[in-house]
């Protein structure tokens, strides 16, 4: 029983269909129509395949090709997609840290750690929840809850080493509470992370 060149698999000249070039090198029908995506020749002695043979295939040929831009434009689109999205949430974060830094100018200090504890997420370590715990820790810290103040910056820096007004306000904390060495720590950081 001849084989394919393509795929190496007998061809069944009774049940399978086939084709062959001008050298009689058998290949299936489908093996084929995907060779015929890369090269019009014999892979094995390169001889062109007639044109009339290669023409059979032209709607297989355009409809792998109509899929493949298929895929490539849905790819792109959702690409953009996900970038506008990301520019709109960028937009969106921007403008509620300004509505918490009027809330903490405001003094209304509970407020804005309210609306700061709903949006953060603790298990995230992006720049929007690295911001959110550092508006925390500031926030907490002209509330007067120092010890807050540590907990939330401590976090942060732990996280972020090069985050400086996160080891100021980490440091005015301390100094707050009388811990001189830890302090001088922290104000010692923030010309490193700079
Ligand atoms: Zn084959
Ligand atoms: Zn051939």
């Amino acid at each position: 029983m001849p084989s394919c060149i393509i795929c190496h698999l007998n061809i069944n000249e009774n049940t399978d269909s086939f084709k062959s070039c001008n050298n009689l090198h058998l290949v299936h029908k489908t093996c084929l129509a995907e060779w015929l995506m890369h090269s019009h020749s014999c892979p094995l002695c390169s001889e062109p395949y007639p044109q009339s043979l290669i023409d059979q295939f032209k709607d297989y040929k355009d409809m792998k090709e109509q899929e493949k831009q298929a895929v490539l434009d849905k790819k792109l689109q959702e690409e953009s997609q996900k970038k506008m999205q990301a520019v709109a949430d960028k937009i969106l974060f921007l403008k509620f840290v300004e509505s918490i830094e009027q809330l903490i100018e405001e003094e209304k200090f509970n407020e804005a750690i309210e609306r700061l504890l709903d949006l953060y997420d603790e298990n995230s370590t992006d720049e929007k929840d690295l911001n959110t715990l550092f508006l925390l820790g500031k926030a907490n810290y002209l509330k007067g809850r120092y010890d807050m103040t540590i907990n939330f910056l401590f976090k942060l820096v732990k996280i972020r080493y090069d985050y400086p007004d996160g080891f100021l306000y980490l440091g005015k904390a301390y100094e707050k509470l009388g811990l001189k060495d830890k302090a001088q720590w922290a104000f010692d950081r923030i010309k490193e992370s700079k």
